[in-house]
C-alpha cells in the first residue's frame, strides 16, 4: 500500500456496477487546497469557489453541484484519500464509455492538482507525475481487471464538454510505467 493522507469526502453513494476504469482529471482550480475543499465539500456555493469561468454578476449563494474524487494527488506528489474505492464518486459528471452512461459507477477518479486551461495550463511537476504512477500501480494491485487499457482522461468519457487532463498532460511517461497506453 502507499501512503495517503485521509481527507475525507461525504460526497459519495453507492455502486451500481463493478469496477472497470479510472479516470484521470485535472482539478482545474488555484490550488490543492481549494480543490479539497471543493471536493469534501457537501453543500458548494458559487461565492467559495471563484474563477475565471464565473460571470461577475452570479449570486455568490448560488449552489454548485456537490463533486468528489477517490483521490487528490498534489503538485509535491501528496497523495489524499477522499472516497473509499468500493463507492461510487462523483467526478465525470455527464459521460460515457463503450455506449454506456454513468462512468462514474465504474470508475476510479483520480484528480490531479493542475490550474489546467483556466490557470495558465501549467506543465505537470515529475514529482507529481510519479506518485500518479505509483497510486495506479497500487489500484491495479487490488483491481486486477484494471489495466493501462482501462485508463483514460475525463475528455475521452466526456469529449467536448471537458477537456482534462489536458494537452500538457504526459501520457507518455505513463505510458513507459506501463500504467496507460501511448496515445
Ligand atoms: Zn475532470
Amino acid at each position: 500500500m502507499i501512503q495517503t493522507i485521509q481527507r475525507p469526502s461525504p460526497n459519495f453513494d453507492a455502486r451500481t456496477r463493478a469496477i472497470d476504469l479510472v479516470v484521470l482529471h485535472y482539478t482545474g482550480m488555484q490550488n490543492a487546497e481549494v480543490a479539497l475543499a471543493r471536493l469534501t465539500d457537501p453543500a458548494p456555493i458559487a461565492g467559495k469557489y471563484p474563477g475565471p469561468w464565473q460571470r461577475t454578476d452570479i449570486d455568490p449563494n448560488t449552489p454548485l453541484a456537490r463533486v468528489s474524487a477517490h483521490y487528490v494527488v498534489d503538485e509535491a506528489g501528496a497523495i489524499y484519500a477522499l472516497v473509499p474505492e468500493t463507492e461510487r464518486a462523483w467526478h465525470a459528471g455527464v459521460s460515457s464509455w463503450e455506449g454506456e452512461g454513468d462512468v462514474n459507477a465504474r470508475a476510479i477518479g483520480i484528480e490531479i492538482v493542475n490550474g489546467g486551461h483556466d490557470f495558465g495550463l501549467p506543465d505537470f511537476p515529475d514529482t507529481q507525475i510519479d506518485a500518479v504512477i505509483a497510486l495506479l500501480k497500487d489500484i491495479f494491485t487490488r483491481w486486477p481487471q484494471l489495466d493501462a487499457a482501462r485508463v483514460v482522461g475525463h475528455s475521452d468519457v466526456a469529449p467536448g464538454r471537458k477537456r482534462d487532463p489536458g494537452e500538457k498532460f504526459p501520457w507518455q511517461r505513463l505510458a513507459d510505467a506501463g500504467v496507460a497506453e501511448a496515445r
